[in-house]
């Protein structure tokens, strides 16, 4: 394996939360008490960003922002020339307004907020502060956008609908506020609210959008989510506000989501992007926390001999084609291109590679 490290990474930060939303995935893996040694991984993160890494999410399997010294983590991401992201819950707005400086153009914040309405987002997110309100933390927004322009400000809403489970428990519908958490995103000074639909964890861990029993129940829940988002745009037109689709409610709106689960044998993603929690190193946010997808501990990139060989063994071991059977997987494309390549040993096509586009999340 050539002297690299991936190119991004999802960085846990911690898996502590102070939500206990009914349609979290990680769910599992969530306050598990194990933590990251701040020294480890600031060296893991140096070492990294020698070999190649750009890019930072700093994201699930708990709330970032909970992580003692977030700011300040922030800062040494940037002092490292990286891009960062992240995303978070909104209980903490006060830590990000801290971080707001540190941010440069191409950063971002997205916050998951789910609802419309005070009521929605209090029964789906069920915070350990029973008083906080989508009032309150919309109201940080003019906030951090006065500290820092740059910073683009996210509003996400995963669309839930009846019959949506994580286990046993049954999450609460919000497929009827889309429009207003729109209209409230647009009116707090958020940049966009981006729309993707609700995945279960499967027994296996991984994570699988096939969200209704039928093909009926499907087409109806995929006509309210289009008029929906259709009625958000009405309303946000002549504003510069987005309403964006994630890839993969573009693939299920478009009937086509089952082309993404083929994977070829070999998932060359595994390289490009690894996922860094307390509890280990992993080879795809999709498999957060499952042990065949283990690369090494939490600090494996502290020794980047050990993260690369080991990194070796997986793009061997791990068989994707089984593996991810059922993951809509959105580096389908990639994988298969990057397959391609490498079959072909052919001189790359004219339009590869791209002009550099600058966004080196991943
Ligand atoms: S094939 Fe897709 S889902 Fe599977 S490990 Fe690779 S990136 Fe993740």
């Amino acid at each position: 394996m050539p002297d690299l490290a991936p190119l991004s990474i999802n960085l846990d930060l911690t898996t502590a939360c102070n939500y206990a939303c009914d349609h979290c995935i990680d769910w599992d893996i969530l306050n598990s008490k194990v933590r990251h040694e701040d020294e480890e991984l600031r060296e893991s993160l140096r070492q990294m960003a020698q070999r190649g890494l750009r890019s930072v999410i700093l994201i699930g399997g708990g709330e970032p922002t909970l992580y003692p010294g977030f700011a300040s983590m922030v800062e040494f991401l940037k002092s490292l020339g990286l891009s960062v992201a992240v995303v978070s819950n909104g209980s903490r707005n006060d830590r990000i307004l801290q971080a707001a400086p540190f941010f440069t153009s191409g950063d971002w914040v997205r916050l998951s907020l789910d609802a419309g309405s005070n009521e929605v987002f209090r029964r789906m997110h069920n915070p350990s502060k029973k008083d906080l309100s989508l009032d309150e933390i919309c109201s940080w927004i003019p906030k951090i956008k006065a500290v820092n322009p740059d910073l683009l400000l996210g509003f996400s809403f995963v669309i839930t609908w009846t019959g949506g489970s994580r286990g046993e428990v049954k999450v609460v519908e919000n497929i009827h506020e889309m429009v207003d958490a729109a209209n409230r995103a647009r009116l707090a000074g958020f940049d966009y609210i981006s729309f993707k639909p609700f995945l279960e964890r499967q027994e296996d861990g991984a994570e699988v959008m096939d969200p209704a029993k039928t093909e009926k129940d499907l087409q109806a829940v995929i006509a309210r989510i289009r008029d929906n988002i259709a009625a958000a745009r009405d309303a946000a037109a002549g504003s510069t506000f987005k309403v964006l689709e994630s890839t993969n409610l573009r693939v299920l709106m478009a009937g086509n989501w089952r082309d993404y689960t083929k994977q070829p044998k070999t998932c060359h993603m595994q390289l490009l992007r690894q996922v860094v929690t307390p509890l280990g190193t992993y080879n795809c946010p999709a498999h957060r926390g499952v042990s065949k997808a283990l690369i090494g501990g939490k600090g494996v990139w502290a020794a980047p001999q050990d993260a690369q060989s080991e990194t070796s063994r997986i793009l061997g071991q791990f068989d994707a084609s089984h593996e991810c059977a059922e993951v809509t997987c959105l580096y389908n494309g990639t994988n298969r291109w990057l397959e391609a390549l490498i079959e072909a040993s052919a001189p790359l096509p004219d339009e590869a590679p791209a002009d550099e586009s600058g966004d080196w999340f991943l």
